[in-house]
């Protein structure tokens, strides 16, 4: 996704970009996301006065798996897309430093979007996702999937402080 800024400046109006994006490589480390498709992205950029505005949608299908129950789960994603890129001298560029939070500096005619909008598709993925609002996990003692049966794990332990009340009964 590359964006020639000083074309699109020229221009004056806005310009799309729409690309594929492979992002297998972005979740190789972690067993909890699988991509099943690429991420589109689809953004608008508009370029004045040194600054670009990049708007636009990530869309794409991916599995994750349920926080509680590690149930695979398949996700279709639409992520909204917000970037305001300022153009910065070689040197500021060169720090790496954000000193303003609302935009990120830039050095150069092309600035390349794809990093961008690779990192905000992983922000934006949910950080535990669920199955079903009550999903009731597996159980810690014997690992099973309380959704589907309920194990004996839990009658069989009784709260200690239900334990001083067994065999009290109230006063007839
Ligand atoms: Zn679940
Ligand atoms: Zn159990």
């Amino acid at each position: 996704m590359l964006l020639n800024v000083q074309e699109l400046a020229n221009r004056k109006e806005p310009a799309v970009l729409e690309e594929s994006i492979d992002v297998n490589p972005l979740f190789a480390e972690t067993r909890d996301v699988t991509p099943l498709s690429p991420l589109q992205a689809k953004v608008t950029a508009v370029a004045a006065d040194g600054v670009v505005n990049v708007t636009g949608t990530l869309t794409g299908k991916l599995q994750l798996l349920c926080s509680r129950c590690l149930t695979p789960l398949e996700v279709e994603y639409e992520f909204p897309y917000g970037e305001t890129f300022k153009h910065v001298s070689q040197e500021v560029a060169d720090r790496g430093e954000q000193d303003d939070e609302d935009f990120v500096p830039f050095h150069g005619e092309r600035l390349e979007l794809r990093p961008y909008v690779e990192e905000e598709m992983v922000l934006s993925l949910p950080l535990a996702p669920l199955c079903k609002e009550d999903c009731k996990g597996l159980c810690p003692d014997c690992g099973q999937n309380r959704n589907e049966t309920d194990c004996k794990c839990q009658q069989q332990k009784i709260d200690p402080r239900l334990e001083a009340l067994k065999g009290w009964k109230p006063e007839a």
